[in-house]
């Protein structure tokens, strides 16, 4: 694993909506009680399910509108090969999330698994700014660790070396060197390679894939101890819940959203606490 970042844009801060006010009432409170910190991952966005896409542009007109902050954890498109990605859905999310960003609530994003090639152009286009995996930002007054989760899995060692392999600057600068419709093509073929594997795990032992496919627990707790905070958020598994552990002689949390593949799966952060919900489509 990389080592905590540094401080920067990521590094304790609180949600820029909820700072503005702060500095600028003076009085009252320094929060909006009904307003929140909103946390979403796993959406997999696909034109294969448009009501998803338009559930996820519902959600970025309504409810997002009025948070303090959006955080997307990764894997908002199940495929992503490059910025020059013709898809509708991509430029029609940047034009909702840039809206957003520019009604004043800010927006983040870290990659995951399948979009890991999202690049500042994109964002940019997106009005979004980056986040490293993993990340520490100070929510109400409190540190909580962002991650996408899939370096929490441990003990899948062959994905760990893909993982490496393609999060390797020279690897992505080669593979976006290829024209696109090679990259689609290899985006096509890993995703055939995912599936096959999936299946033949899942044809061997139950247990072993449950354990495979989540996170490994020595690690969730190994990570929350190096960083020194007792909430842990994270997407990837879509195992969506609330975990109570005990690290050390800490309380901790870990929660987990949840996919976007039938529903959707949001995070709701305030002052008062974490409420992990789903969102019902049409
Ligand atoms: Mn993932």
């Amino acid at each position: 694993m990389p080592p905590p970042p540094a401080t920067g844009a990521a590094a304790c801060r609180l949600p820029p909506a909820a700072w503005r006010r702060a500095r600028a009432g003076g009085r009252g409170p320094a929060y909006n009680p009904a307003m929140a910190t909103l946390f979403v991952s796993d959406l997999h966005l696909d034109p294969a399910r448009p009501e998803i896409t338009a559930l996820f542009l519902r959600f970025l007109r309504g409810e997002a509108a009025g948070a303090d902050a959006l955080y997307i954890l990764g894997d908002l498109f199940e495929a992503w090969v490059g910025d020059d990605d013709p898809s509708e859905a991509g430029a029609e999310v940047a034009a909702a999330l840039h809206a957003l960003a520019d009604a004043g609530v800010p927006v983040y994003f870290m990659h995951g698994n399948r979009d890991f090639l999202v690049g500042q152009d994109y964002a940019r286009r997106a009005g979004m700014r980056i986040l490293p995996d993993p990340s520490v930002v100070s929510l109400y007054g409190r540190p909580a660790l962002l991650m996408h989760g899939d370096l929490l899995c441990s003990d899948d060692t062959a994905y760990q070396a893909f993982r490496a392999q393609t999060r390797d600057p020279r690897w992505q600068q080669q593979f976006l060197a290829q024209p696109l419709q090679a990259r689609l093509a290899f985006a096509a073929q890993a995703r055939q390679a995912s599936m096959a594997r999936q299946q033949e795990m899942l044809q061997g032992d139950r247990g072993t894939f449950e354990t495979v496919t989540d996170v490994t627990p020595a690690t969730v707790e190994a990570t929350l101890a190096r960083f020194g905070v007792d909430l842990l958020v994270h997407g990837h598994t879509h195992r969506p819940a609330v975990h109570a552990l005990r690290v050390g002689t800490r309380d901790c949390r870990r929660i987990v959203l949840g996919d976007w593949y039938e529903q959707g799966s949001v995070l709701r952060v305030d002052a008062g606490g974490a409420q992990l919900q789903a969102l019902a489509p049409g």
